[in-house]
C-alpha cells in the first residue's frame, strides 16, 4: 500500500529531512519536509533526485568471497578468523577498519565499540578524516571539545557571513538558499566570500577576496592584529574566559599590512576593507569547509579563525560565531561515538586513563585501547609495508578518495585479507576484496544521522534491502561475537544501539563533556522509530533544550577557559619549475563523492558531464590550450585527464578540477591520483588542496 516515510538526505552535512512516498506500484518520489529544521521543505538538485537513484543495477545481493557466492556464515566465519589469526599472529594493531562518514551512527558505533574495546586497537579510521578533522583538531585546541558552537539559523540572523573555503552553494545548497533568502530579505547584510576562485557562492557576495592558496593563516592573523589594534577587543569576556590571547596577538602583528597583502595576494585596500567591515560589525559568523580543512596547515587556519571570534566574545550568541560545515550526512555522528582514530567514544579522549576507564567499565571490555590509531593516510602506508595483514572498509571508495590513489590501490592489491561492504560490487576498491559483504543502502537501512548544527535526525526505511543485503552494525555484531565476544555485540535493532549510545554520553559525565544526549538513554523501539529531529546536548531530564554553546563563556578545558592559539603563518611553499600551476581539488553542484549513487541519474549527470579542469584564459593561451581540448594533468604522483574549461572565474597560475569522477566514468580521471599524501601534522588531514601540477594539451594519437 502507497505510504509516505520521513527520513534524512544521504548526500552532504545540512542533512535535510526529506519525505519518500512509495506508490503502489513501488514508485518511490521525494519532497522536503516542511517540519524538519534543517530545511523547511527545501531540497536541492541532488536531493530532489534521490528517486532516481534506486535503481538496483550493479548491487551486491550476496556475499561473496574470492569472487563466488556465499552464505552469510560461511563469510562472517572467514571474516572472523582472518581477523583473529592476524591478532593472534600479530597483534591487535596488525588490523584496521576504515570507514565512512556515510554509515549511520549505530553503524559507526558497532565498529568502533569492536575495535577499540574488544579488539584493543585504535586502528579504526574514516573517509571524514578527509573532509573535517582539521577542524575537530581545531576544536578541541580551543574549547577543550569538538563543539560547533551555533546553529544553521545563525546564518540569517548575522549582518555579516564570512565564507571561507566554502562554495556553500553547491556544496551546501540548501544552506546556500537560507542564506540567500535571508540577504534578499535583509540587503543590509553583508556576505564576504573568500575563495581563489571566483566560485558560484561569490555572486551573492557583497566582496570576494580571491586569496592565494593557503593565504588564510595570514588573512586571520591580520585580522587579529588589527582588531586588537584598533580596540574592539572584548576584553571583559578575553580577560574571564580565555587565555593565550597576548601570545597570539604577538605572533599575529608580526606580519605587517603589506606583508599580509604578499602573502594572500590581496590588495592593502581589499584588506582593510575586509578588517574594517569584521571590526564594525557585532553579528558575525564565519563559515569555514574544505577550502580551510584539506590544507598542511588545516587545524591553524581553524584556530586563526576561531581566534577572532574569541577576541570579539562573538560566539554562542544569536547571529555570532565561527561555523565548521561538515561535508558528509553523518560525519559528525562518527565524531560522537569516536569513529576517528585519536578518538573514543562520546567525545571521551582516547589519551586520558580516566575517560578509557569509563568506556571499558561501561562497555565491560576487556581493555580499552590506549594509544591513538593510525589515520587515514597512515593506515594505508600501514597496509603498503605489510603491518596491516587484514583490512575491513565499509562504504567507501579509498582507490578513488584518498590521495596518492594509485600507492593506495597497489597496497590494498597486496594486503593479505581483504573484506569491503558496500551497496554495489563493481567499485574500484571492491575489486580488491578477498570477501564482498552487501550492505543496505539510502532507504533500506535504518538508524540515525547528525548534521552540521548537530541535529540528530533519524534515516528511515522504505524499501526492502535486496538479495542478502545486510545492516552494517549487523555484519560487524556478527563478526564480534565469532570474535568471542557474544555478549557485548548480542543487539536485537539499532534502537538497542541508539539507547546504549545515549546512555555512554550521560555514563558519569555531569557536565564535563559537551556531548551529551542521555535523555534518550532509555528510549525503546516505538519512540525510536518516531523519533523527531533534535539538536545535542540533551541531558538526562533536560528542558528547555540548550542550542547554543559558549555564551555563558564556560568551556570544556580543565580550567573552564578556552584557549587563543599563537599561530605562526606557514613560509611559501617550495616550488618545482616542472609544476608550474596550483591545483585545487572541490565537488561540483550535482554529484556527490565517487559518483556511485549520483552517477545513475542522467538528470544529474547532465549539469557538467564530464571531468573538467578550470583554467584561466591567459594560461591557457601560454600552453596552448582551447575550450573544450583534452588536457593532461600531471603531478610527481600521478596523471590524470580532463576536458578544458577557460573561465577566467579561475586565478592565473591556479586550476581547479572536481574530484569526482573516476576510472568507470572517464578514462584516466581519477584526480586523487594527483594528490600529494602530505597532512596537517595536528589532525592528519591530506592537504587536498594547493598541489603542484603540470598542465599540457593532449597530443593527438
Ligand atoms: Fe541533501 Fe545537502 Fe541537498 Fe540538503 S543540501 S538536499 S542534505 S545534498
Amino acid at each position: 500500500m502507497a505510504h509516505e516515510v520521513k527520513t534524512t538526505c544521504p548526500y552532504c552535512g545540512v542533512g535535510c529531512g526529506v519525505i519518500a512516498r512509495l506508490g503502489d506500484d513501488g514508485a518511490v518520489s521525494v519532497k522536503g519536509d516542511p517540519e524538519h529544521p534543517a530545511n523547511f521543505g527545501r531540497l536541492c538538485s541532488k536531493g530532489s533526485a534521490l528517486a532516481e537513484t534506486l535503481d538496483l543495477d550493479g548491487r551486491l545481493l550476496h556475499p561473496e568471497i574470492g569472487g563466488r557466492r556465499a552464505g552469510w556464515s560461511e563469510a562472517l566465519d572467514l571474516v572472523a578468523e582472518r581477523f583473529s589469526h592476524a591478532i593472534a599472529e600479530h597483534g591487535p594493531d596488525s588490523v584496521a577498519f576504515y570507514v565512512s562518514g556515510q554509515l549511520l551512527t549505530e553503524d559507526y558505533y558497532i565498529a568502533n565499540k569492536l575495535m577499540k574495546g574488544f579488539i584493543g586497537s585504535a586502528n579504526i579510521d574514516t573517509n571524514s578524516r578527509l573532509c573535517m578533522s582539521s577542524s575537530v583538531a581545531g576544536h578541541r585546541r580551543a574549547f577543550g571539545s569538538d563543539t560547533v558552537p551555533g546553529v544553521y539559523e545563525d546564518l540569517e540572523l548575522a549582518e555579516l557571513v564570512v565564507l571561507t573555503g566554502s562554495n556553500l552553494a553547491w556544496c551546501h545548497p540548501v544552506l546556500y538558499q537560507r542564506l540567500s533568502a535571508a540577504k534578499a530579505n535583509r540587503p543590509e547584510m553583508k556576505i564576504v566570500v573568500i575563495d581563489p576562485r571566483r566560485t558560484m557562492t561569490a555572486d551573492i557576495a557583497d566582496m570576494h577576496l580571491a586569496i592565494s592558496p593557503d593565504g588564510d593563516v595570514a588573512l586571520f592573523n591580520g585580522l587579529l592584529a588589527h582588531l586588537a589594534a584598533s580596540g574592539v577587543i572584548d576584553r571583559n569576556y578575553v580577560s574571564k574566559c580565555t587565555s593565550g590571547f597576548d601570545e597570539a596577538v604577538a605572533v599575529a602583528s608580526r606580519l605587517d599590512l603589506p606583508a599580509v597583502s604578499n602573502a594572500t595576494g590581496l590588495t592593502q585596500a581589499q584588506l582593510r576593507a575586509f578588517y574594517r567591515l569584521f571590526e564594525t560589525t557585532e553579528n558575525v559568523v564565519t563559515c569555514y569547509s574544505q577550502g580551510v580543512n584539506q590544507s598542511a596547515a588545516g587545524t591553524d587556519k581553524v584556530n586563526a579563525i576561531i581566534n577572532c571570534h574569541l577576541a570579539t566574545g562573538r560566539i554562542g550568541r544569536p547571529g555570532m560565531g565561527p561555523f565548521s560545515l561538515t561535508g558528509q550526512p553523518n560525519a559528525m555522528g562518527g565524531r560522537e561515538v569516536g569513529g576517528l582514530a585519536n578518538m573514543l567514544a562520546a567525545h571521551m579522549d582516547i589519551e586520558k586513563s580516566l575517560h578509557r576507564d569509563q568506556v571499558r567499565r561501561f562497555w565491560g571490555a576487556p581493555a580499552v585501547a590506549n594509544k591513538p590509531g593510525l589515520k587515514a593516510v597512515d593506515m594505508f602506508r600501514a597496509v603498503a609495508d605489510g603491518r596491516i595483514k587484514a583490512l575491513w572498509i565499509m562504504a567507501t571508495n579509498p582507490v578513488v578518495s584518498m590521495p596518492d590513489a594509485d600507492a593506495v590501490e597497489a597496497a590494498i592489491k597486496a594486503c593479505p585479507f581483504v573484506v569491503v561492504s558496500d551497496i554495489v560490487r563493481d567499485t574500484d576498491t571492491a575489486r580488491h576484496a578477498h570477501v564482498l559483504l552487501p550492505s543496505l543502502g539510502w532507504g533500506e537501512k535504518d538508524g540515525t544521522v547528525t548534521n552540521s548544527e548537530r541535529c540528530i535526525s533519524r534515516q528511515r526505511a522504505f524499501l526492502r534491502g535486496p538479495g542478502e543485503a545486510r545492516p552494517d552494525w549487523w555484519q560487524l555484531a556478527e563478526v564480534g561475537k565469532r570474535m568471542g565476544f557474544a555478549p557485548a555485540f548480542a543487539y536485537n535493532s539499532q534502537a538497542e544501539i541508539f539507547a546504549e549510545h545515549a546512555a555512554l554520553s550521560g555514563f558519569e559525565n555531569n557536565g564535563r563533556r559537551d556531548f551529551d544526549i542521555s535523555a534518550h538513554a532509555e528510549i525503546g523501539g516505538t519512540a525510536y522509530d518516531g523519533l523527531k529531529p533534535f539538536q545535542w546536548p540533551q541531558t538526562r531530564g533536560s528542558t528547555p533544550q540548550q542550542r547554543r554553546f559558549f555564551a555563558d563563556g564556560r568551556y570544556f578545558h580543565p580550567d573552564g577557559r578556552a584557549r587563543f592559539v599563537a599561530i605562526e603563518v606557514p613560509g611559501p611553499r617550495r616550488r618545482d619549475a616542472a609544476f608550474p600551476f596550483t591545483l585545487n581539488t572541490g565537488r561540483v553542484r550535482d554529484h556527490w563523492h565517487t559518483m556511485t549513487r549520483t552517477g545513475r541519474s542522467a538528470r544529474l549527470s547532465g549539469h557538467l558531464a564530464e571531468p573538467f579542469v578550470e583554467i584561466h584564459p591567459r594560461d591557457a593561451q601560454a600552453i596552448g590550450v582551447s575550450g573544450a581540448d583534452l588536457v593532461t594533468l600531471e603531478s610527481p604522483h600521478g596523471a590524470a585527464i580532463v576536458r578544458a574549461l577557460v573561465t577566467d572565474r579561475q586565478a592565473e597560475g591556479n586550476l581547479f578540477v572536481p574530484m569526482h569522477w573516476n576510472d568507470q566514468f572517464a578514462s584516466r580521471a581519477r584526480i586523487d591520483a594527483l594528490v600529494a599524501p602530505i597532512t596537517d601534522p595536528v589532525s592528519g588531514q591530506p592537504a587536498s588542496k594547493h598541489m603542484t601540477v603540470r598542465a599540457g594539451r593532449l597530443a593527438a594519437a
